[in-house]
């Protein structure tokens, strides 16, 4: 499956964040949950189009795709020296997909900031420099290692070598390594030394209760991510920790209360689903209902290697009805009739959302 690790300075509420994202899927007794380790929690996508699809298909159960947050506490400044278990802490980022960055944008006088004061923008450089520094780090010993291979005339070290010449300037002006200009291939070629400045990242503002209009902190967050092409999203971590309690009837009562459509969380696991570029595609039999998850360009082989790595080897041919067509012509008669149903081959990439049946050999 694909992470996404929540980093940021100490006291800014992501143990909040992660108890109430792993919280929440207990209380959802349908959702298949479990926790691996104790800071990872598997937390199930919200998605309304599943059901959707089981009010048409009315199967015996329903199962979301899911995805994986892990709480990676502890990051200091001086943390790529070493500090405050700091080696550790950057080990688990390393081993992350992607990084939600939580950005304190709260007032409270109660809980102590490390800094003695509330500056989202400083926070952020905080942490980001350690991230660099630590990549430079890495950096400067991998190029020290491949110059003696590549001596020997080794093709891959000094491809390789090439790739990391162009971040190491990057990562000394202060830049996150996915500044560089990489392309495709200079990616797998560096993709074993974890660089955690190259990994796509998104920041989480934890706001007070109202401080989601109007809100300096919020907006100087909002601005530097615009500025790196980042994604923000708000929230009051608090908030969504209380709503993680309750029943899931107290919870619609609480959430129309509170003039909230959905728990803020839904955002963050859904912004945690883009930033890893994957999408959903859905199964939908009498048995069961599913999503599953896709990388974004995935081919319905590969689709098919989701379910069963047996349903890849031995692809023969995809059936395929548009999320849309299969809602409005009411399941897959009625799309097969208005011509909407789709046999397709190797090749074919899946769109999000597409009901898929494989046919394969075994
Ligand atoms: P972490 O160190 O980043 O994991 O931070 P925690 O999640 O442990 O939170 C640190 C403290 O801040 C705790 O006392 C939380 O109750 C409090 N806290 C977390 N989120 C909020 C929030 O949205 N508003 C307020 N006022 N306090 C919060």
């Amino acid at each position: 499956g694909f992470n996404c690790g929540i980093v940021g300075l100490p006291n800014v509420g992501k143990s909040t964040l992660f108890n109430a994202l792993t919280k929440a899927a207990i209380a959802a007794e349908n959702f298949p949950f479990c926790t691996i380790e104790p800071n990872t929690g598997i937390v199930p996508m919200p998605d309304t189009r599943l059901d959707k699809l089981a009010a048409i298909v009315k199967p015996e159960r329903i199962i979301p795709t899911t995805m994986e947050f892990v709480d990676i506490a502890g990051l200091v400044a001086g943390a790529s020296k070493g500090e405050g278990l700091g080696n550790q802490f950057l080990a688990n980022i390393r081993e992350t997909d992607a990084i939600a960055h939580v950005v304190r944008c709260f007032e409270d006088e109660n809980v102590i900031h490390v800094n003695g004061k509330i500056d989202p923008l400083d926070d952020i450089a905080t942490i980001n420099t350690e991230l660099a520094l630590a990549d430079l780090d890495t950096v400067a010993k991998a190029l020290l290692r491949l110059t003696k291979v590549a001596r020997g005339g080794d093709k891959d070290a000094l491809a390789t070598k090439a790739v990391l010449e162009k971040i190491e300037p990057v990562l000394n002006e202060g830049r996150p390594a996915r500044a560089a200009d990489l392309s495709d291939d200079d990616r797998k070629l560096i993709r074993g030394f974890g660089l955690m400045t190259l990994k796509p990242t998104m920041y989480i503002a934890n706001v007070a209760e109202d401080g989601f209009d109007n809100n300096p902190h919020l907006e100087a967050v909002k601005q530097l991510a615009a500025s790196e092409n980042a994604q923000v999203v708000a929230l009051c971590n608090q908030i969504e920790a209380e709503i993680s309690l309750l029943e899931d009837e107290d919870r619609a009562e609480f959430l129309e209360a509170m003039g909230m459509e959905e728990p803020g969380l839904n955002q963050v696991i859904r912004a945690g689903y883009a930033l890893l570029g994957l999408q959903t595609y859905f199964t939908a039999g009498v048995k069961e209902v599913r999503a599953w998850t896709v990388k974004v360009g995935a081919t319905a082989p590969q689709a098919a290697g989701v379910i069963h790595t047996d349903f890849e080897k031995g692809f023969i041919r995809a059936e395929v009805i548009g999320y849309d067509d299969f809602i409005q012509y009411n399941g897959e008669a009625g799309a097969k009739e208005a011509g909407k149903w789709r046999l397709e081959g190797k090749t074919y990439v899946v769109q999000d959302g597409d009901v898929m049946h494989f046919r394969f050999n075994v």
